[in-house]
């Protein structure tokens, strides 16, 4: 929600008010001079809405603010003009309101639409979160990266490199918005306060690195030409796309990376666009990729986990390129979700195999819950509460 500065406020005294960490209230409010609040200008309080309040027979201030646990000062803030001893039966007043339920709605068919609507919303709440375009898909798509937190460690997670696995993003977003009620309401998670979080790591989410695919897969063939009808051809004239995990483009992007490309390209069956497995004409030719591929050169991540289904195994290492580090942190997250830490399975030219291989830091594969993919939603829950311990140890390992 939004205040406006009166003679003597300063951002302590509006932690102060809601129960708000400094800090958050900081960063939500960049650029701003905070020695020097300027009086009528307007400020973010994060973790908070408000709505309007009709004032009934009997109401004052100060017993609406003590209904509420706040201070009367709270509801002067923000209804500046308010004649406490005059109130009048109807008037309207905006009363603040803590957020403390998600307002992410992942257990559904999580499409692109979908991921800007709920980014929106978090954006809007929480505006400590950063937000940028890292580049756009095939079809146009804006691919967004949420930051968050202000720590030395850089941890970075993505969702969604394959289409059909389009879930990642749904429990990706769960877990965010869970982490920012967290943090605005000082509430653990699983019994474990996340605030040093947020001061030790600065966590990076791409939710969706393939939204054409995903889209493709959830509402069928994009309007546009010539993919509407390229990817049915590619598909062999079947409309059930549940199959697909390329990008709109009939390319596999975790196929695209330039770690043993060749020998990718070499054994995959496909030796043209298909929905999946077929690795391009030469490495970093999607948009996807590259943007994937520049945000990780750019952010100097000290760890990436990216999200995949199915199998419920970890995958952490790559040719012996990984860090000893990788083993305490990988058994941890086997600790933690139940599922199994593999080193090395026989396979290139994926995400984290380039990580591995290029930074030499830990890098991990997730593939989350067990079944065919698309995984049904029926195991979304059981999903989440495999990978919440993921998240956590991601951040505090
Ligand atoms: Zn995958």
């Amino acid at each position: 929600m939004k205040v406006t500065v009166r003679v003597g406020d300063t951002l302590w005294y509006y932690s102060q008010l809601f129960g708000i960490p400094l800090q958050l209230i900081k960063d939500s409010n960049r650029g701003l001079n905070v020695q020097q609040l300027e009086v009528g200008s307007q400020l973010n309080v994060p973790g908070f809405t408000t709505k309007a309040y009709k004032i009934k027979d009997g109401d004052t201030i100060w017993q609406l603010a003590k209904e509420r646990n706040f201070l009367p000062d709270a509801l002067f803030l923000l209804n500046e003009d308010i004649d406490a001893e005059n109130l009048k039966i109807g008037q309207e007043i905006t009363i603040p309101t803590r957020v403390v339920r998600p307002v992410v709605d992942a257990k559904k068919n999580y499409d692109y639409q979908s991921l800007v609507k709920d980014l929106k919303a978090l954006l809007d709440i929480y505006p400590f979160l950063r937000e940028k375009n890292i580049g756009d898909s095939v079809l146009g798509s804006r691919i967004p990266e949420v930051r968050i937190g202000r720590g030395r460690k850089k941890v970075h997670m993505n969702g969604s490199f394959h289409a059909n696995e389009w879930i990642t993003t749904a429990v990706i977003m769960k877990f965010l918005n869970e982490y920012l009620l967290s943090l605005t309401n000082m509430k653990p998670i699983r019994g474990l306060y996340v605030d040093s979080f947020y001061y030790e790591c600065t966590l990076s989410i791409v939710p969706m690195v393939n939204p054409d695919g995903v889209d493709l897969v959830l509402n069928g063939p994009p309007k546009e030409e010539p993919y509407q009808s390229t990817v049915v051809e590619i598909n062999q004239g079947s409309l059930d796309f549940k199959d697909w995990k390329a990008n709109i483009r009939g390319v596999d992007l975790n196929n695209q990376f330039p770690t043993k490309w060749e020998i990718e390209k070499e054994r995959k069956e496909p030796k043209s666009p298909a929905p999946r497995d077929y690795p391009g004409d030469e490495p970093l030719t999607e948009p996807e990729v590259i943007a994937m591929e520049d945000l990780t050169k750019k952010r100097g991540f000290d760890r990436v986990l990216a999200f995949h289904t199915q199998g419920k195994e970890i995958y952490w290492g790559y040719e012996g390129a990984e860090p000893i580090e990788s083993q305490a942190i990988v058994n941890e997250f086997a600790r933690t979700s139940g599922y199994k830490a593999v080193r090395y399975v026989d396979s290139h030219a994926g995400y984290k195999d380039w990580f591995i291989q290029e930074y030499k830091r830990p890098g991990f594969t997730m593939e989350l819950g067990e079944g065919v993919n698309p995984l049904p939603l029926t195991q979304f829950d059981e999903i989440y509460q495999q990978s919440l311990g993921i998240f956590l140890a991601s951040m505090y390992m």
